[in-house]
C-alpha cells in the first residue's frame, strides 16, 4: 500500500486500518463498571437520565461483565486514554481540566467572566460544543468566528464586530480572551479521524474538512495550491481558503503531504489558525484600552465505538498568554495545578453521565472527566437540554456587580 493510500485510511476511510503508532499499541481496555470505581460519582446519586436504559443496554454489550471484572480501575483506564492521545498530541489535557487552569491562569491577570468577553474560533462541526461550551461556563457567551477546520475567514470587520461586544470595565478599560483551535478525533483504539456522532450509525470523521484537505493535497500536489492569500473559490470560499493556508505552510516547513497523517496536518493547521489570529489582533486591538489573552491549541475528540463505553474530550494547548496594558506575559498550562475530581464533580453540580478521575500519563497528574453516551447525545442532538450545570449562567453586567463595579 503506498504511502498516501495508508494516510488516506487512517485519516478517515471508513475502513478498519488504523495508523502505524496505534497498531502498534495493544488495544485500550473497555471502561471499567461503575462497580470498579475507585470514588464515589456524582452521576450515581442523580436521577436517571432520559437514555439511561438504552446506554446501559449498549454498555451491557460492550462490556462482558466477566470482562468488566478483571478490568483495570477507573484510573489506570483514564490513564490508557490519555496516553493513546498524548502519542498524537503530547500536550493533551483534559477539556474541563484545560479550561479550569485557563480560567485560574487568567484571573492573575485580571480576566474573569464577568469584566472579558470570550472570543471563540473553532471548526463548525457541531461535535466542537463540547469545547466551546467549557469556555462559555467561565466567560459566557462567546463571539464566534468559527470557519471550516477552524480556519479564520472573519477579517478585521468580524474581530472587530466581537471586540465591540465586550464588557466595559469601570476603569474603562476592555477585557478579550481569543480562543482558536482546530480539531481531531481520536478514538478510544487510538485511530485518527475516527469518531462515532450521537443518534448516527457507523463510523465518522473529523475533522472532515481537514482529512479532505489532507487528501486533496496528496494527489494534486502542493503547488497547484499554493496561491496568492485572499485567493478562492467563490463557491467554496472557506475549504478553499484552508486548503491555500495549510499548502503555504506545509511548503514553508518543508513537510510533504505524502508522509503527513491527520494529525500532521492538523497541527499545522493550528500554527496557521494561531499565526493568523495573532495577525488579526494586530490589527484589531487597542493596547492602550484593552488587555486581552491568547489561548490556542488542537482540540480532541476521544470517543469510543457507538458511544459505548467513556468518551473523553481534550485539547493539546500550544500558546497562551495574556498582554496586560500592552506587555505580553506567557502561561506554561502545565505547570498549573490540575482540580482535583472532587472539585471537577463540584463544578459539574450532579450532571448525569459526567465522572471524573485521574489520570497519571506523561508522569504528573492530571483529572479526567468521562462522558455518558446519554450526556454526548442530549449537549450535541437533542432539543431537551440536559439539567444545567449550576454554575452555568449568563454573564452579569459588571456595572451591577457590587464592589468590583465601584473599584
Ligand atoms: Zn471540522
Amino acid at each position: 500500500m503506498s504511502v498516501l493510500a495508508r494516510n488516506q485510511m487512517a485519516a478517515c476511510a471508513p475502513s478498519a486500518a488504523r495508523p502505524a503508532a496505534a497498531a502498534a499499541r495493544p488495544l485500550a481496555p473497555r471502561a471499567p463498571a461503575r462497580g470498579t470505581s475507585n470514588a464515589a460519582a456524582p452521576a450515581a446519586k442523580a436521577p436517571a437520565p432520559r437514555r439511561d436504559a438504552r446506554a446501559a443496554a449498549a454498555v451491557s454489550v460492550a462490556e462482558p461483565a466477566a470482562a468488566a471484572a478483571v478490568g483495570p480501575s477507573r484510573d489506570t483506564y483514564f490513564t490508557l486514554r490519555h496516553e493513546i492521545v498524548r502519542s498524537h498530541f503530547p500536550t493533551a489535557l483534559g477539556v474541563e481540566d484545560f479550561v479550569s487552569r485557563v480560567e485560574r491562569a487568567l484571573s492573575q491577570f485580571g480576566f474573569n467572566g464577568n469584566n472579558a468577553i470570550a472570543m471563540t474560533n473553532l471548526c463548525r462541526d457541531e461535535v466542537t460544543t463540547i469545547l466551546k461550551a467549557e469556555i462559555e461556563s467561565v466567560f459566557g457567551s462567546s463571539f464566534n468566528t468559527n470557519g471550516l477546520g477552524g480556519v479564520l475567514t472573519c477579517g478585521v470587520t468580524g474581530m472587530g464586530a466581537g471586540l465591540s461586544h465586550s464588557p466595559v470595565c469601570p476603569e474603562g478599560r476592555e477585557r478579550y480572551v481569543f480562543f482558536a483551535s482546530p480539531h481531531c478525533a481520536v478514538d478510544e483504539h487510538g485511530e485518527l479521524g475516527a469518531i462515532s456522532r450521537p443518534n448516527r450509525p457507523g463510523k465518522s470523521c473529523a475533522c472532515g474538512a481537514m482529512a479532505a484537505s489532507l487528501a486533496q493535497l496528496q494527489s494534486e500536489g502542493l503547488d497547484s495550491n499554493v496561491r496568492v492569500p485572499g485567493v478562492h473559490d467563490p463557491l467554496d470560499p472557506e475549504m478553499s481558503i484552508l486548503k491555500q493556508r495549510l499548502a503555504r505552510r506545509i511548503q514553508a516547513e518543508n513537510m510533504e503531504p505524502a508522509n503527513m497523517n491527520l494529525a500532521d496536518i492538523t497541527s499545522v493547521a493550528e500554527r496557521v489558525i494561531a499565526d493568523d489570529l495573532e495577525f488579526l489582533i494586530s490589527k484589531a486591538v487597542d493596547t492602550s484600552k484593552a488587555d486581552y489573552a491568547v489561548v490556542t491549541g488542537v482540540q480532541i475528540h476521544n470517543w469510543s465505538t457507538d458511544l459505548a463505553g467513556a468518551n473523553f474530550e481534550f485539547v493539546a494547548p500550544t500558546r497562551a498568554y495574556a498582554v496586560v496594558n500592552g506587555v505580553r506575559t506567557d502561561i506554561d498550562l502545565e505547570s498549573v495545578p490540575p482540580l482535583t475530581p472532587r472539585q471537577l464533580n463540584t463544578i459539574a453540580g450532579g450532571v448525569p453521565g459526567l465522572e471524573a478521575g485521574i489520570s497519571s500519563a506523561g508522569q504528573s497528574m492530571h483529572t479526567l472527566q468521562s462522558m455518558s453516551a446519554s450526556y454526548l447525545t442530549d449537549v450535541i442532538c437533542s432539543s431537551e437540554l440536559p439539567q444545567p450545570r449550576d454554575y452555568l449562567r449568563g454573564k452579569p453586567n459588571p456595572l451591577n456587580m457590587p464592589g468590583e463595579a465601584k473599584a
